[in-house]
């Protein structure tokens, strides 16, 4: 963009899954929509450092917002990969418990059947017969979770916007979000400005700092990143492995994707500044943790692969486990919806926010 004043219906700032979704949903609605990513392609950060993985809605009891988002988004995103031809595999998951888990694994098998979310438990004889190499007391089968190729899903979305009228700019940073004027203003890097009736601010990592001054929230972000190691053989199983989730995350756990190579991760390290860095030296607490479930695995083909980071937010020094959409408005009545804490499972829920959001208005 040359250095300018734009002026337009709505304004999406962040072209990840969430942001492209949004913009998509909106464009298809008959809004004159620009979409504005600092990066040189959409969904090159998050929404592609990642598990790639369909979540089914299992863990997020404490998190009303993301459960009722990521069920809906599931049902969605299915059924937009089946009419698009994105890849795709509806290939399930085992969460499994070890001793003395059953009662956290119980927990979460009452709430799937709660909220109709397919799901069964597995006595420690069916595991055997079904997966003799796994070691745990119990396990869970998930048959609603899948694995979606990102790339192509992230191709997708942009080339529906594009379609519907939308304006695509890459390598282009909002500094800052305004509403002390009558509309909302995003200010550019180069100078340009662009003054809306609607800004979402989906900018993932950086979706906090871009919330316009003046609007009093109190919420701090921290980073977690989560590694990922890939394996260099086959592994005995043809379904997703989860342990149970623990702080932070869901567990190191065993991913597939299209072409069933095998990956492990992600595990959850508290970050300062951001870096998507693989540490070798992980190596050992990898082989550790994907011990516990499959003893056979071969330590010495894990190698260090890819990162993600997580944006987690603070309130008052507790964590907010939700996802947020944090509202303020321009005096004209001009309106930034910032959506925080867009964490797992975003990529699952990004048709989901869409709707939420078009609702917002
Ligand atoms: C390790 C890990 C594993 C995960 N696994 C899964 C999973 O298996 N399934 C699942 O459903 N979810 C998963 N998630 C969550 C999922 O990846 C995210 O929720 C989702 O990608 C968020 O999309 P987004 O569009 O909000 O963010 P992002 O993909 O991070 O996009 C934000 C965009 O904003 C742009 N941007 C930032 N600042 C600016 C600026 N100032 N100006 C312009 N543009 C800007 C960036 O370039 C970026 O493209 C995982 C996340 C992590 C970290």
């Amino acid at each position: 963009m040359a250095r300018e004043e734009v002026k337009t219906e709505v304004l999406v700032v962040g072209g990840g899954a969430v942001g492209v979704s949004v913009a998509r949903y909106f464009a298809l609605a008959d809004r004159k929509v620009i979409l504005i990513d600092s990066e040189a392609t959409p969904g090159s950060v998050n929404s592609s450092r990642n598990s790639g993985v369909i979540h089914a809605g299992l863990y997020y009891a404490n998190s009303p917002t993301k459960e009722k988002l990521c069920i809906r988004g599931k049902h969605l995103l299915y059924n937009y990969c089946r009419e698009k031809n994105i890849p795709f595999q509806q290939l399930g998951k085992l969460v499994v418990a070890q001793a003395g888990e059953e009662p956290l694994l119980n927990r979460i098998f009452e709430r799937a059947a709660a909220n109709e979310v397919p799901a069964r438990l597995l006595s420690r004889e069916e595991i055997k017969i079904a997966c003799p190499d796994l070691s745990c007391v119990a396990a869970l089968v998930s048959p609603s979770t899948g694995i979606v190729d990102t790339q192509s899903l992230m191709q997708s979305l942009v080339t529906d916007f594009e379609a519907a009228g939308g304006l695509l700019h890459c390598r282009a940073r909002v500094l800052r979000i305004d509403t002390s004027a009558d509309l909302v203003q995003a200010e550019l890097e180069d100078g340009t400005r662009v003054t809306a009736d609607i800004v979402i601010n989906s900018a993932g990592l950086s979706a906090l700092s871009l919330v316009p001054s003046g609007v009093e929230h109190g919420y701090e972000n921290f980073f977690l990143k989560g590694s990922y190691f890939s394996y260099a053989s086959r592994v005995p199983f043809k379904t997703l492995v989860y342990p149970l989730p623990s702080q932070g995350g869901l567990g190191i756990h065993l991913t597939l994707d299209l072409a069933g190579r095998a990956r492990f991760g992600p595990d959850a390290s508290a970050i300062s500044t951001l870096d998507f860095a693989v540490r070798p030296e992980d190596g050992p607490k990898f082989g550790a943790a994907i011990k516990q479930y499959w003893p056979d695995c071969n330590v010495n083909k894990l190698s260090p692969d890819y990162a993600g980071v997580r944006p987690k937010l603070k309130l008052a020094g507790l964590v907010v486990p939700d996802f947020l959409f944090l509202q303020s408005h321009a005096s004209g009545g001009s309106k930034v919806i910032s959506l925080l804490g867009m964490d797992s499972p975003g990529l699952t829920s990004c048709l989901a926010i869409a709707e939420q959001v078009f609702e917002m208005i």
